[in-house]
């Protein structure tokens, strides 16, 4: 599904290397985790994924499913399949959840070649995914995060997700700033989307999101490299003992 080889990766406006030779392949049906500490570059390879500007790859790459990530648009990157729930979802004064929900769906359609959705049919699927979320209607009205407290703008991002089907998920640190009760709900979302055909990169500073995503494979990052990788038993290694013991055992 995923395929990333060798991604160096540098800081457009410094000459600072952030990602030193990332090599990572996500398989369909499968969830990975990232985890390491902070300031080991997992923000960035989310972003130079989303196409996020300000990042240069320097050398190797990223594949969708065969196609070369790198070189797509964001709006072609989310048409072909990938979504990112980033660490900090941006608000957006003036644009209606539901208005904003629906323009990223058929903005998804239009570029597939498929018909947009008609008003009464989103209604239904938006009514319904979000009833399963626990998200009010309320809050589908409201202007896109504006206002909304940290566990609901992880909800939402959930909704979004919910609703444009994606193939590839990347989570960015879904869980800060989550209570109990809200990581559940939001891990719950990630479950039900759980499918053969559709992958997840969750990236996680904590194992408390793993206990409720269990993850199939477990990497760990360190300074621009995947250091480890493991399986589900590598995130508990890392909950007990931290990560003093693996970057040790590496160096
Ligand atoms: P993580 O998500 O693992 O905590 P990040 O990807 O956010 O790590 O950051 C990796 C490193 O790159 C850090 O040292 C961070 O300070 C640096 N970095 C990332 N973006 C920028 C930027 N725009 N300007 C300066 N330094 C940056
Ligand atoms: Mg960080
Ligand atoms: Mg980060």
């Amino acid at each position: 599904m995923l395929e990333i080889k060798n991604l160096h990766v540098k800081l457009e406006e410094e000459d600072k290397q952030i990602l030193k030779g990332v090599n990572l392949t996500v398989e369909a049906g499968k969830v990975h985790a990232i985890m390491g500490p902070n300031g080991s570059g997992k923000s960035t390879l989310s972003y130079v994924l989303s196409g996020r500007d300000g990042y240069e790859v320097t050398d190797g790459g990223a594949t969708l499913e065969g196609e070369d990530l790198l070189e797509m648009e964001p709006e072609e990157r989310a048409a072909a399949g990938l979504f990112l729930a980033f660490q900090y979802p941006v608000e957006i004064p003036g644009v209606g959840n539901m208005t904003f929900l629906r323009t990223a769906l058929n903005a998804q359609r239009k570029a597939r070649g498929e018909e947009e959705v008609s008003a009464g049919e989103f209604l239904k699927l938006v009514r319904e995914k979000a009833k399963t979320l626990k998200i009010d209607a309320e809050m589908l009205k409201r202007p896109v995060n504006v206002g909304f407290s940290g566990g609901e703008k992880k909800r939402n991002e959930i909704l979004q997700m919910a609703v444009l089907e994606p193939r590839m998920c990347v989570l960015d640190e879904t869980d800060s700033g989550l209570d109990v009760d809200a990581m559940k709900l939001v891990s719950d979302g990630v479950n039900a989307l759980r499918d053969a055909g559709r992958s997840f990169l969750v990236i996680t500073h904590y194992q408390r999101l793993l206990d409720h995503i269990k993850p199939d494979v477990v990497h760990i990052m360190a300074d621009g490299r995947i250091v480890k990788t493991g399986g589900p038993e590598l995130a508990l290694e890392v909950e007990k003992n931290g990560y003093a013991d693996i970057l040790a055992e590496m160096a």
